[in-house]
């Protein structure tokens, strides 16, 4: 087991719950903080239906504690299988799970 992959289970729910929580991983623009965002595809997602497709969505803002209070403002939208389809974000850029935990255990 890597380490990263350790320190990942420490983070994580259990895993029951693990296939319907998305993780969001997100850096600011003004001071790089990287942010860690939960969705519940369950509970977090608005149902969105026009002629042409069928799907959810969901509006996050995630706001940083360490250097600025910036907020960044996330959108995201998924198909009828609650499967991510697109995503948009402003104030910031989506980075990976390990840019979270290398800044992380950086401090
Ligand atoms: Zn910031």
């Amino acid at each position: 087991m890597s380490f990263l992959k350790k320190l990942k289970s420490a983070f994580s729910a259990p895993s029951s719950s693990d296939k319907r929580i998305l993780w969001l991983y997100v850096q600011c623009d003004k001071c790089d903080e990287v942010l860690r965002g939960r969705v519940d595809l369950y509970n977090d997602l608005s149902a969105q239906f026009n002629e042409s497709t069928e799907g959810h969505f969901c509006r996050k803002v995630l706001i940083g504690s360490q250097r600025c209070y910036r907020p960044i403002e996330i959108e995201l939208t998924f198909d009828k299988n609650r499967k991510l389809t697109d995503r948009k974000i402003k104030g910031g850029k989506f980075v990976t799970e390990a840019d979270y935990f290398v800044e992380k255990s950086e401090r």
